[in-house]
């Protein structure tokens, strides 16, 4: 158990400070401020920052709201509570289109690992559609979020599926505790609250990537249906933000990620079928996936971008904690 500890300890930064993390006495610890991140239940830590991030007006007031309502959680152990997009609480075509995602991004992610010898990070891991079915394939499942409900839903099925490979850290995907230590790392269904959120977290996911690692990320293209656009469909996206191409690729580029590559998706349709290939080829894509590449050398880093955000550091004995919600799309 403590070899265990001490890998995954490899894998982790300070949040606050980005310094290396060592395994004592139930606990991460940080080397450099001395800060000491919890471990519960044997294979979850909590590894937050001091306090949460401070977003400009344009993020939405809603969201903002949440973020900092789940910060500010504290962790407990629970044995009911379920996440959002659980697979029990949704309709069933709802799901299939959620499976059908995670067949398409599971290729664009296990590319270039070696059979159970990579790590992946789901870096706003919600329900666990992803960590669950990519668990086999992988050495070590890295399943992040903030919500302590998500959590707590994703810990019970991985314990009834007997997953042993699945360790669990509640982070603050702004501030994730990695620098430059993961080989592979998926943020889905989560670029959508706008530029000012959805350009922190790329910088954030491209910090934390080895440099010969990539991420798998999509933006909705919400807009994509005319029929929507011209109001026979209901308005369901809500104050979410859904991207074109060409905006997309814009945000990457801002957050310092030149090296890209795009896999159109239609989540509608199944490519089972014939009919299905046919009409996804037909639609445009409504999701944008991209498989990208680390920071470049000398790109604008996350700090600089949490600069802007964050105020002053925090003295080095305050307390922290907030929590935050993972706040989604409805
Ligand atoms: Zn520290």
């Amino acid at each position: 158990m403590a070899d265990k500890f001490a890998a995954i300890a490899d894998l982790l930064s300070c949040p606050d400070d980005g310094a290396s993390l060592r395994h004592m006495s139930g606990a991460f610890r940080c080397t450099h401020c001395e800060r000491r991140f919890p471990i519960h239940e044997e294979n979850l830590a909590e590894i937050l920052p001091s306090r949460p991030l401070e977003f400009p007006a344009s993020v939405n007031s809603g969201y903002r709201e949440a973020y900092r309502q789940a910060f500010g959680q504290p962790y407990s152990f629970s044995e009911t509570s379920s996440a959002w997009g659980a697979e029990e609480t949704i309709a069933k075509s709802w799901a299939r289109k959620r499976r059908r995602q995670v067949a398409f991004v599971q290729p664009l992610i296990a590319e270039g690992t070696t059979a159970k010898g990579g790590v992946l990070c789901d870096i706003a891991a919600g329900a666990g559609y992803y960590t669950l079915a990519y668990a086999h394939l992988f050495r070590l499942v890295l399943h992040c979020d903030l919500s302590v409900d998500n959590l707590n839903y994703v810990w019970r099925k991985a314990r009834s599926l007997g997953l042993q490979n699945v360790f669990f850290l509640r982070i603050d995907y702004f501030a994730p505790p990695f620098q430059q230590s993961l080989d592979r790392i998926i943020c889905l269904d989560t670029l959508i609250r706008g530029e000012a959120h959805d350009s922190a977290l790329l910088a954030a996911i491209s910090r934390s990537l080895k440099p010969a690692g990539c991420a798998v990320v999509d933006f909705h293209n919400w807009w994509h249906n005319p029929l929507r656009r011209l109001g026979f469909l209901p308005e369901n996206f809500h104050n979410n933000r859904s991207y074109r191409r060409t905006e997309a690729e814009k945000l990457l580029r801002n957050a310092g990620i030149e090296s890209f590559a795009f896999h159109p998706f239609v989540q509608e349709f199944s490519v089972n079928r014939a009919a299905g290939r046919w009409l996804s080829g037909a639609f445009p894509p409504t999701r944008l996936i991209y498989r990208i590449a680390a920071l470049r050398q000398g790109a604008p880093l996350y700090a600089a971008i949490v600069k802007k955000c964050r105020g002053p550091q925090l003295r080095s004995n305050e307390s922290h904690h907030g929590q935050q919600s993972d706040a989604r799309p409805s």
